[in-house]
């Protein structure tokens, strides 16, 4: 069977929905081929941040999430069992953005949220349960299409672009022969999820409960359900997922004396996240673009995997569509987007990587330090304060919309 198209996404989990979004109100065709049947229960990040929800909010999706179950978190707290409360990371005075919260919706919701309203347009075409098994190339050597194998059945779809949604093991990336650096952090996660303790209700904000045997940190789901990432040593996963429920909850006792209050907890969803960064060299090759997770991989303790994706869907598709309008050659448009997108992503795998040193520290002398170095800047107030202003700013991710305006205004007028 052969079929044709304008843009081909390969990934339909957050990168790919996200981008057939931000297509919907152009008429092109758009085709998201995903070799997954569903979304599944898996969790991989849930909080939208804020520059992320004016996005969505353009893009007119938003208005849906916010029908269904969510939580606002302010921001992030950073607790220590010696020193208490080391830093508040407070997005209630965030006035450069209309949005002072994070949006917590689970990943699943947000994944099959973003694809329903996508194929909510006649345009746009949704193949579930099929998988792209290698591109086709024009007589110029540029990427022309995909061949799709759905069953033993093969389908070549021809079309003006193909885009790599297709995640951190990217088969197109490969066949595109774009390198990545790629570094497999020294720990790994714990993912467990239960009820929330009465004494985190109320104003809530993501707890990152540093200790020397690794962080646990506490994100504020809806139904008073919280998720648990605990980081421990690589390799030593495997351990914490054998233990009993009564040695599970001892175990996080002694990290957090507040989860002694936890009596029942879920044990489905539990799994454990290996933490990698990874960086394309470039975003694009032969006319073939990569988003998210396709085109970088960051350290989960900045909570941003799913909105850099959703913040390279944005870019790409005002890009694209000026492209296929006939108003900016492709290699142009690409190269922008790489010009544009690259810094920024390099710029929070850089924040991440340096959070990850926080939240994990093997030496405990040093652990030590850097907890006493936090502690030190409580009698330094206005220190204190710009740095978890400059944090919030990164975290709300509102520090870089200025830049990406000024980029984009030399080729798109009406930003
Ligand atoms: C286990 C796990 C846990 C995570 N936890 C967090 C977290 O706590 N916080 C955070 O910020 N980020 C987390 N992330 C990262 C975050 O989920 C991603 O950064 C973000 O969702 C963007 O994902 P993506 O759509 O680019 O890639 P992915 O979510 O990996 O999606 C790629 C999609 O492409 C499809 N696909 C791949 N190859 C093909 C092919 N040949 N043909 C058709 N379809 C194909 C796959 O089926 C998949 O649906 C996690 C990721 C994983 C894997």
């Amino acid at each position: 069977m052969d079929l044709e198209t304008d843009i081909i996404i390969v990934g339909g989990a957050v990168a790919g929905a996200a981008l057939a979004c931000a297509l919907a109100k152009y008429n092109f065709k758009v085709l998201v081929v995903d070799r997954r049947k569903d979304p599944g229960s898996m969790n991989r990040g849930d909080g939208l941040q804020p520059r992320t929800l004016e996005i969505l909010e353009q893009w007119g999706v938003l208005q849906q999430f916010q029908q269904i179950p969510h939580i606002k978190s302010y921001g992030i707290e950073l607790h220590h069992g010696v020193f208490k409360e080391l830093m508040k990371i407070d997005l209630k005075p965030l006035s450069s953005s209309k949005y002072n919260y994070i949006m917590n919706i689970p990943h699943r919701e947000i994944e099959q949220g973003l694809l329903d309203w996508a194929n909510s347009y006649e345009h746009i075409q949704i193949m579930r349960g099929s998988s792209v098994e290698r591109m086709l190339y024009n007589d110029q050597g540029n990427v022309s299409g995909v061949v799709i194998k759905t069953g033993k059945e093969l389908t070549t779809c021809h079309a003006k672009i193909v885009v790599a949604a297709d995640g951190g093991q990217s088969l197109l990336r490969k066949e595109l022969s774009i390198k990545a650096d790629r570094m497999v952090y020294n720990h790994e996660l714990v993912v467990l999820h239960m009820p929330r303790p009465a004494s985190f209700q109320g104003d809530l904000r993501t707890q990152v409960h540093l200790h020397r045997d690794g962080a646990v940190v506490l994100i504020p789901l809806p139904d008073q359900q919280m998720r648990i990432t605990v980081v421990v040593p690589s390799g030593k996963a495997s351990e914490w997922r054998k233990y009993s429920d009564n040695e599970l909850l001892q175990q996080l006792a002694r990290r957090v004396p507040m989860l002694k209050e936890i009596s029942i907890f879920h044990r489905e969803g539990e799994h454990v996240y290996k933490m990698v960064r990874m960086h394309a060299d470039q975003y694009y090759a032969k006319q073939a673009a990569l988003i998210g997770d396709a085109a970088h991989l960051t350290h989960a303790s900045s909570g941003q995997g799913m909105n850099m994706a959703i913040q390279d869907a944005d870019v790409l598709s005002k890009l694209l569509a000026k492209s296929l309008h006939g108003q900016l050659a492709i290699d142009e448009a690409l190269a922008l987007y790489e010009q544009v997108r690259k810094p920024i992503n390099e710029d929070i795998l850089s924040r991440s990587n340096f959070m990850s040193s926080v939240v994990f520290t093997p030496n405990k002398l040093l652990h030590a330090g850097k907890m006493f170095g936090m502690f030190s800047t409580r009698f330094l107030p206005g220190l204190r304060h710009k740095i978890s202003s400059k944090i919030a700013l990164g975290i709300a991710g509102v520090n870089q919309e200025e830049t990406i305006r000024l980029q984009l205004s030399s080729v798109i007028e009406h930003m």
